[in-house]
């Protein structure tokens, strides 16, 4: 069943879980990303991003996203990631998305506020989740979102943009990045812990390939009720596909579509374990 983000998140933070959010971008990708999700039985967040346009129009990915939804029984976002573009949010909204994030996160401090409450506004009339962004994430390896210098959210700065805006959820920069990580990951928690003591909705974490799973837990336990994974679900699918081509094999491309969908679910499968209730 389709829900929007906010109810999912809630019920993430008052149990002491985060939700996946799960990158896709082709029919393969949001069949693994739901597949895993219902073998799991878990709320799973079908993340579809401005970047990924060339790929599939929004009204095509709501399309399937609908479809399939009618044959599991977890709870399903359809989330817009990282979109910069109203026009993009208003065609989201209008095609079934149930959840969208306006990224105004490069723009200055009250600009950013203002057009985010206006999105707010058009999107709560008609019951749809809104997540914005406060900071700006690193760029890590393998990545193909656009990532500048990283600038760790601002807490006093949080609480104003959470208060004046109305959004549901509110993704923050502690030192995750976009991609893989190049060398150790250096995660403030501190910064973490300032923001939640601030802010009272769900916080979310960009950039959650890679990360070491002692850390997921500690940000889970601050605050943090939904982590975007994107990046190694692509680097993981492309390796195994590249193995398989490579064994001398041949393939029917709509075998190889199978393959893919099973491997989108392996790494769905090992990040939801992670943030799963314990
Ligand atoms: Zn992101």
């Amino acid at each position: 069943m389709m829900v929007n983000l906010a109810g999912v998140l809630k019920e993430a933070k008052g149990g002491g879980y985060a939700v996946g959010s799960f990158n896709v971008y082709n029919f393969e990708t949001i069949r693994g990303v739901i597949e895993a999700g219902q073998e799991l039985g878990y709320p799973t967040i079908v993340a579809s991003g401005e970047s990924y346009l060339p790929n599939m129009e929004l009204d095509e990915v709501a399309g399937i996203v609908s479809a399939m939804s009618r044959r599991v029984d977890i709870p399903l976002v359809l989330h817009l990631d990282h979109c910069k573009s109203v026009e993009n949010i208003v065609k989201a909204i209008k095609a079934g998305f149930t959840s969208v994030m306006f990224d105004g996160s490069s723009l200055p401090f009250e600009k950013n506020m203002e057009v985010t409450a206006q999105v707010v506004a058009m999107a709560h009339a008609v019951g749809v989740s809104v997540e914005a962004e406060l900071g700006a994430l690193a760029g890590g390896e393998f990545s193909n979102e656009e990532s500048g210098e990283e600038i760790y959210t601002n807490p006093a700065q949080a609480g104003q943009f959470v208060e004046r805006t109305g959004i549901d959820a509110l993704a923050i920069s502690i030192g995750t990045v976009h991609g893989m990580y190049k060398g150790t990951p250096k995660i403030d928690v501190g910064v973490l812990k300032k923001i939640a003591a601030v802010v009272d909705i769900p916080l979310v974490l960009h950039g959650g390939s890679g990360t070491p799973e002692n850390i997921v837990r500690e940000c889970i336990l601050n605050g943090i009720a939904k982590i975007n994974v994107n990046t190694e679900i692509s680097v993981y699918t492309v390796e195994k596909l590249k193995a398989l081509l490579a064994s001398g094999k041949s393939f029917h491309l709509s075998q190889l579509a199978l393959k893919e969908v099973g491997f989108v679910k392996e790494v769905v499968n090992k990040y939801a374990t992670m943030f799963r209730p314990r």
